[in-house]
């Protein structure tokens, strides 16, 4: 079991100090891949952006097989090459890709904030998220795997916040087809799976991977405290296992399978 989405206190929104992590990784047997949260040109400045020196300065005594340094990078069009560079640059073992703003009108938003929700209906929006993440993931092909699909479910401000594949298919299926052919994973991200229902809406949008060709998933709880590593997993494996995908996590870069 491996949790590939941990955030601790070098991302912005987290306090959790390694040694917890690390106790939890213990006592529950579970690998974890640390991934920092890197937004750069984030709209407020100083916000969700790290020392990747001191990352590692700090961590590197603590890494082994089953604790690994990833990074969680926000792609958007203004930094693609700065991203490519510092993926390249520091001795990452996974490198996750985000979309937690989208650049919409000549302006970036935070998928976090109501102001992008006043651009249009539910359908407007959520196409034209789609269609960035596709266009993001093409242009930052360095990435591992990405990470929450579904992450404009969670903060949406509209009243029916999810994603149902079959209305959104054809725009969907180009980053999907992108991932597969590309051999890159996808995350299954389980922080929306506390509701029955958001596990029978994604498992939707995972066979259709797998249909395009996909094989590989991280599993990430995307915990930002303690308590919450490892959350869900088991939900994320049957998604995984009914799909037909592997589980893999990444270690220098390379996909590796769990035993
Ligand atoms: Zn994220
Ligand atoms: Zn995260």
């Amino acid at each position: 079991m491996f949790d590939s989405h941990i955030h601790t206190k070098f991302s912005t929104d987290s306090k959790m100090d390694i040694k917890q992590v690390l106790d939890v990784s213990e006592k529950n047997d579970i690998g974890i891949v640390i991934t920092e949260h890197l937004d750069l040109n984030f709209m407020r400045p100083g916000e969700f952006i790290f020392n990747i020196d001191k990352y590692f300065k700090e961590y590197s005594k603590y890494r082994n097989s089953k604790l690994l340094l990833g990074i969680e990078m926000g792609m958007r069009p203004d930094c693609i090459e700065e991203n490519r560079k510092i993926s390249k640059e520091y001795p990452f073992d996974f490198v996750l890709g985000s979309v937690h703003v989208v650049k919409m009108n000549n302006i970036y938003y935070d998928i976090y904030n109501k102001e992008l929700y006043y651009n249009g209906s539910k359908t407007d929006i959520f196409i034209y998220y789609f269609n960035y993440i596709f266009r993001c993931i093409k242009e930052h092909n360095y990435i591992d795997s990405l990470a929450h699909i579904d992450y404009i479910a969670r903060y949406a401000k509209f009243h029916d916040k999810e994603i149902y594949y079959e209305e959104y298919r054809e725009y969907i299926d180009p980053t999907l087809k992108l991932l597969a052919d590309s051999g890159k994973a996808i995350e299954i991200n389980t922080r929306r799976f506390t509701q029955k229902k958001v596990l029978e809406n994604m498992i939707k949008i995972f066979k259709r991977f797998k249909e395009l060709g996909g094989k590989f998933v991280t599993i990430g709880s995307d915990a930002h405290i303690n308590k919450n590593i490892g959350n869900y997993y088991k939900e994320a494996k049957e998604i995984a296992d009914q799909c037909n995908l592997n589980i893999v996590y990444f270690k220098n870069r390379k996909v590796q399978y769990l035993k």
